[in-house]
């Protein structure tokens, strides 16, 4: 399977780089869409349906004779002005794929073209769906990322297993990461207001100020993951936004704070919403008041035991013994999370640092991947999904 994908790796590196030159933020992915429904027809023998959740495509191989299996892969680009050098760099101003959506539609791609052969060579009774899902990135005004939105119209409908991957560029090509359980967070974001009634700045005694109310607010914030929490248990509190005041001379009536709140379980997910109640209301002991907002983001992304061991396998399978580090994860969000709701489900991460010393983290302006990892990762889909419909996985 690995040969007959390096034998697309050059179509494979085409398709990416007209995406990441091209990059498209969350539900206004047409271009990409039809460059990948354009693709499906060309294979042939896939039939295609666009405009799936908002501008999502699905592909869908083989007939109802068997189990069905979903393999996903996310679109969308971001909006970061893109700092690289290289030919293929974002051409709309603004927009930058930083966090390989481009590589995970062009293995997609690749995988539609492995599995139509394999199909058709082995005449396997089932089928496959390709999910080319829009908006992992964002929300609409309804609070629905891509994955809900696709569900919604029925992307996920007799699937018996999905499966995903998501690029590293903190990791080498020819590693993955994939184990059983929680892979990535709860995303939870917060909205404060530490009110009290401001005043003129000469006359502090006169009123409250929430300026000062802050820092014992914020002490107390920082302190849930430190003194709250069990320390044994996930958990993340990070306060992005502190905005409040409009002279020097004005003692402000309002600072507002917002933030991000990280998590795997759901015990400790009500804790921290409890906990930062408390925090707020610290202000209360210097005579102001407080609002708090907390509006739930995507759960927590859970992997299936047993769909996380077929991906594991395989990749140890094509990459070699030891290939596979079990414990890496982390508490970035991922909206997959609602498809592995739906149906046994796991994400791998697939090894595609460039390890060229620049810092090439998700979502910052210089990201950039090893494009020898295309290959691998279509392998990686293709194989899972075919042992998956000859029954030696289940
Ligand atoms: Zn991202
Ligand atoms: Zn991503």
């Amino acid at each position: 399977m690995l040969d007959r994908a390096r034998a697309l790796h050059d179509e494979m590196i085409r398709l990416r780089r007209d995406i990441h030159a091209h990059p498209e933020l969350s539900f206004q992915e047409t271009r990409t869409a039809a460059l990948v429904a354009d693709t499906l027809q060309e294979i042939g023998g896939i039939r295609v349906r666009t405009g799936v959740g908002k501008t999502g495509v699905v592909g869908e191989i083989g007939d109802e004779g068997g189990p069905t299996i979903a393999i996903r892969a996310d679109m969308d680009a971001l909006p970061i002005i893109e700092a690289n050098a290289a030919d293929y760099i974002s051409t709309n101003p603004g927009k930058m794929h930083a966090c390989g959506h481009d590589a995970h539609t062009a293995m997609l791609l690749g995988a539609a073209h492995l599995l139509r052969e394999r199909f058709a060579a082995e005449g396997l009774r089932g089928r496959v769906r390709l999910l080319f899902q829009p908006s992992e990135e964002a929300w609409d005004a309804e609070g629905k990322s891509g994955a809900p939105r696709m569900i919604d119209d029925g992307a996920m409908k007799d699937v018996d297993a999905v499966i995903a991957l998501h690029v590293d560029s903190g990791s080498p090509v020819g590693t993955v990461s994939v184990g059983g359980g929680y892979r990535s967070a709860a995303v939870d974001t917060f909205r404060g207001f530490i009110t009290a009634t401001g005043g003129h700045g000469a006359y502090p005694h006169m009123g409250t100020d929430p300026t000062f109310m802050l820092i014992p607010v914020l002490t107390a914030l920082h302190g849930i993951r430190a003194r709250r929490l069990h320390p044994m248990e996930p958990g993340v509190i990070s306060v992005g936004i502190v905005r409040g005041g409009s002279a020097p001379n004005i003692i402000p009536a309002e600072v507002y704070l917002e933030g991000t709140i990280r998590t795997f379980g759901e015990d400790v997910r009500a804790q921290i919403a409890d906990e930062l109640e408390k925090a707020f209301a610290v202000a209360r002991a210097f005579g102001g008041d407080y609002r708090l907002e907390i509006d739930r983001g995507y759960p927590a992304g859970w992997n299936d035991e047993r769909v996380a061991g077929w991906l594991g396998r395989v990749a140890e399978d094509l990459l070699g013994a030891g290939a596979n580090d079990p414990d890496k994860k982390g508490m970035a969000g991922e909206d997959f999370a609602y498809m592995c709701q739906a149906a046994p489900g796991a994400m791998i991460g697939l090894g595609a640092g460039l390890m060229d010393g620049v810092n090439r983290g998700h979502h910052t302006p210089f990201f950039d991947i090893d494009e020898g990892c295309l290959p691998i990762g279509s392998a990686i889909l293709a194989e899972t999904a075919l042992r998956f419909l000859k029954g030696e996985v289940r």
